[in-house]
């Protein structure tokens, strides 16, 4: 098949809701891939944070495999390994003591939700349900998780909405204080805003609202979908700001590319969520799991000291490329500000032609490469980076 051929047969058989690149892939390896007629592509996003060990890392591949040729599913009423092992490794790892694994971010943060609401049903009883989020967050796209995302733009043509959310000015401390009234149960963060932008919380506003939350019983939620597995050069990002959360949610790069997301609990929350109080049909499949153990043991404090210098790196090499204010973010979680004018989005389809794959993050030019990416690939890549600014 040519890319003009799967490009008409999409068009005509998959709901047009996404606007693609013009861009197709057949195979990948490393932090590189390859278009249907052979291209070569420096690939800069981890298919949006998921590769985290980029396209088929050879251990990943074969953990998964022997994974699907012992066992693919079973059901959540029989006992299988890998999910054990895996949650067991997510606890140990970051500071919590539970896990329910679902299959995706949304999924994971519903999960979340429902958890915050019954625990402070338990404890208070009914009215103390709403859900604070942030102005410019980003929680998913089901309806419980639109009510939660604080960008208007997400919200055009869906409502009604599920009620029991609002939404509290990110790094304005007084001005969230306000809307921590007495029907709040949790307070829910990104520690970097992702899709908003990729910009990063100050810590003295998250320990500030942790402090106010534990005082007076509220509960923290971090989403750590984006931010979580290595990405920053911490396991989950909630570490580098010295937080431990009562629930923390990871999907994208948690199982190295397998459809996996995960609801951690901690001290407070781990027993709220009991027998028949939630489920889903695929959470916890062995194979998705199998990949999720496999990332975790890649992601030792080496290869997090090595996603924090290769995210120092790039950033430093950005700022010298044309049209680039500003670079910021955490470890591999990279956002910059383009010169005004200049639109991300037109950098990232001038890379698709130098042959890079490349992101944006509302106005913001965003990358996300695999943790493992190595420094020929960010040579290659950057150069071809350089070529798009250029040319925009
Ligand atoms: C991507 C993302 C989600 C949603 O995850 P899905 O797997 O697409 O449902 C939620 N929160 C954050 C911070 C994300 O980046």
């Amino acid at each position: 098949m040519t890319f003009q051929e799967l490009k008409t047969a999409e068009h005509e058989y998959i709901a047009q809701t996404y606007a693609r690149y013009d861009l197709g892939i057949d195979h990948g390896i490393g932090a590189t891939c390859y278009g249907l007629d052979g291209r070569k592509y420096i690939d800069f996003t981890s298919g949006i944070g998921v590769n985290s060990l980029g396209y088929c890392d050879s251990g990943w591949v074969d953990a998964v495999a022997s994974q699907l040729h012992k066992l693919q599913h079973a059901s959540n009423f029989i006992y299988t390994q890998p999910c054990a092992q895996a949650a067991k490794l997510l606890c140990e790892r970051g500071g919590m003591k539970k896990v329910f694994f679902a299959n995706s971010g949304a999924e994971a943060n519903e999960g979340a939700i429902k958890c915050a609401r019954k625990y402070s049903r338990d404890k208070y009883g009914p009215g103390r349900h709403v859900i604070v989020s942030l102005v410019n967050s980003f929680h998913g796209r089901t309806l419980a998780t639109l009510s939660a995302t604080g960008q208007a733009s997400f919200h055009a043509n869906f409502d009604p909405f599920p009620p029991g959310f609002d939404h509290a000015p990110a790094g304005d401390l007084p001005g969230t204080l306000e809307k921590l009234t007495g029907d709040v149960c949790a307070v829910m963060l990104e520690m970097v805003q992702g899709e908003g932008g990729i910009i990063p919380l100050s810590a003295e506003y998250v320990q500030s609202v942790a402090e106010y939350c534990a005082e007076n019983d509220i509960l923290v939620i971090v989403d750590e979908i984006q931010s979580g597995i290595g990405r920053v050069g911490a396991l989950f990002a909630y570490q580098l700001y010295g937080l431990s959360p009562d629930i923390a949610t990871a999907a994208k790069g948690l199982g190295g590319g397998l459809p996996v997301g995960a609801v951690l609990f901690g001290e407070k929350t781990q027993s709220v969520l009991g027998k028949g109080d939630h489920g889903t049909t695929f959470g916890g499949n062995p194979v998705a799991c199998a990949g999720v153990n496999y990332v975790l043991s890649v992601l030792d404090d080496a290869a997090l000291d090595a996603v924090v210098k290769k995210g120092e790196y790039i950033r430093s090499r950005l700022l010298k490329m044309p049209h680039i204010v500003e670079v910021g973010g955490l470890g591999l979680m990279i956002g910059a500000t383009l010169s005004p004018g200049v639109k991300a989005r037109d950098v990232v389809d001038a890379g698709v032609t130098e042959g890079v794959i490349t992101l944006t993050a509302k106005e913001r030019f965003r990358l996300l490469p695999p943790l493992t990416i190595t420094m020929e690939e960010i040579e290659e890549g950057l150069e071809r980076v350089n070529e798009a600014l250029k040319a925009v």
